[in-house]
């Protein structure tokens, strides 16, 4: 029997830009393609993709590309990817909608093959065969997928949870998970986000009963924030304020956009008389009103960050107002929202961000939830993803715990190959693989060094230092010049950085001063050193030779 590779391009060792090549001799196939966000350095960045050179050299086996769900760290870089290669892609109904809706502002989506696989369907690629089975978590029709193998089943969970009372009464395919042990799991690669909280995680439609208080206690209108895709969460404020008497308007084009595919497509039940426009809300008593609204995660052009600075023409916030907090927020974002969070309290809002009566629940298994993921899945070896090294760490320990031997137990880096054979598996070579930085226009590839400097800017600001010279006699002609902006030092820091300058050139030889290249280069390191030996600053240091 030969090798089967399992490669993470993204998503191991992070919480991001998932994305896990599974091979069998010529024949590939990608699971996700995720984005992440961007860290509070990573200046002017929009999103990180994963680098996709792997697959484009191996782009004649490369078959296809199966998608678990329509969250953006599992489908948002698929754009990216689809534009360099046209490989087909299968997914649930829902997620190829939503993906058509995402290609359409880049691309002509004739060009590329998207094709519905719900749960329980089956395709073969090669000498592959690509099961999806059904899973709960925040978002519909999210599905593991199962690669069968040589050696058995290579199991992804996708983000799951075991929620037996979901909001879409759509349970998870236990019966299956249960069939495939039999047929023998070689693999399982396991969320792991959660596993730092003991217990199993609350159903989500527990977040009705933390609404139905709000709704019925509130003074006046009540916003809530949440990602635009979490249906289920949608769903549940439109319940609740039709039982309750409320209307619903949106706020946010993009959730707009999904509320409207979502209805559309069944996966969303909107009770009659519950849905009214944004300009329609004064024409209610506060009372009678709710608006779901983007923003969670306090990104400045969201409707709720606009409205919390009086920028968003289309609704202002009121005093009485009470916003509900149902999300969680993203690492990085933190200062972000409770910035909003704020500002809104500054206007007289009230903010729910924390209840005795859930407003939130997450999407992602508990601990004793992974465990039963295990058992029921009963797989040789173990490999934890969605996770950062601390998760993939405490999975181990759990799984150790069960009594799995710890060589059954791998710990995926991005880039590493598990290699497994008929009877041994063993983390092989790196390939190719890292982070493309993409900025707010969708433009790729923007280079560490650019990051270096624009944190160098944001930190300590500019110095241009010019110096005019003569390069066929070899002369300096006049002193340098030094011109700051954003820098701030000690009085004579910029006078000193001048005077070393001109005492480094007056001592450098005339053939070195023929040679333009090599004074730019002495003059900005000899004014980086003297700014961070004397005065522990790092500003961007722009040397410019002027040939007189
Ligand atoms: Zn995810
Ligand atoms: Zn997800």
């Amino acid at each position: 029997m030969g090798l089967v590779e399992i490669i993470p391009l993204g998503g191991a060792g992070e919480i991001g830009k998932n994305c896990t090549v599974v091979s069998q001799g010529d024949d590939m196939v990608l699971i996700d393609c995720g984005l992440s966000f961007p860290n509070e350095e990573m200046f002017g960045v929009d999103i990180v993709i994963p680098d996709f050179t792997y697959l484009i050299k191996n782009r004649h086996r490369l078959k296809g590309i199966f998608i678990t769900h329509a969250h953006e760290d599992h489908i948002g870089a698929l754009p990216y990817l689809l534009s360099k290669l046209k490989v087909p892609v299968y997914s649930s109904e829902l997620t190829i909608a939503m993906l058509r809706q995402k290609l359409e502002d880049r691309m002509d989506t004739r060009e590329v093959k998207l094709h519905v696989m719900n749960p329980g369907d089956t395709v073969e690629i090669g000498s592959l065969k690509v099961e999806s089975i059904r899973i709960t978590h925040s978002i519909p029709n999210t599905t593991s997928i199962g690669v069968m193998t040589e050696h058995g089943w290579v199991l992804f969970t996708a983000d799951f949870k075991f929620d037996f009372t979901p909001v879409d009464g759509k349970l998870t395919d236990l019966a299956r998970f249960a069939e495939m042990a039999e047929e023998g799991v070689v693999c399982l690669l396991s969320d792991s986000t959660n596993v730092e909280r003991p217990g199993w995680g609350p159903s989500e439609s527990l977040v009705s009963e933390g609404f139905r208080k709000v709704f019925t206690t509130a003074p006046g209108r009540v916003l809530i924030t949440t990602f635009a895709s979490n249906i289920h969460r949608m769903q549940q404020a439109f319940t609740v304020a039709s039982e309750t008497g409320r209307k619903v308007a949106i706020a946010g084009r993009r959730m707009e956009q999904t509320v409207d595919l979502c209805t559309r497509l069944g996966y969303l039940q909107v009770p009659a008389n519950t849905k009214i426009k944004l300009d329609e809300v004064n024409g209610f008593p506060p009372e009678k009103i709710v608006i779901l609204t983007t923003g969670s995660q306090g990104e400045p052009m969201s409707a709720l960050v606009q409205m919390s600075k009086e920028e968003y023409s289309r609704m202002r916030i009121r005093e009485g107002d009470t916003l509900i907090y149902s999300a969680r927020p993203i690492p990085g974002n933190e200062s972000a929202i409770w910035r909003t969070v704020n500002r809104l309290f500054r206007m007289g809002a009230n903010v729910i961000y924390d209840s005795p009566t859930p407003i939130h629940v997450s999407g992602h298994a508990y601990q004793e939830e992974l465990k039963m993921m295990i058992n029921l899945t009963r797989p040789f070896y173990l490999a934890p993803v969605h996770g950062e090294p601390r998760h993939q760490a405490l999975y181990r320990e759990i799984a150790l715990g069960m009594g799995y031997p710890a060589h059954r137990i791998f710990t995926m880096v991005d880039g590493l190959p598990l290699r497994i054979q008929e009877t041994s598996a063993e983390l092989g070579d790196p390939v190719e693989c890292g982070r493309v930085l993409v900025d707010n226009a969708g433009n790729e590839g923007i280079s560490d060094e650019v990051l270096r400097d624009r944190a160098s800017l944001a930190n300590d600001g500019i110095v241009v230092i010019s110096l005019a010279i003569d390069p066929e006699a070899g002369e300096v002609v006049g002193n340098p010049e030094v011109m700051a902006k954003g820098f701030s030092g000690p009085d004579k820091a910029l006078q000193l950085c001048a005077d070393t300058v001109y005492d480094t050139i007056r001592g450098l030889k005339k053939s070195e001063l023929q040679d333009v290249d090599f004074v730019r280069h002495t003059i900005g390191d000899v004014a980086r050193r003297q700014f961070s030996r004397r005065n522990q600053l790092r500003p961007l240091v722009v040397p410019v030779v002027i040939e007189a």
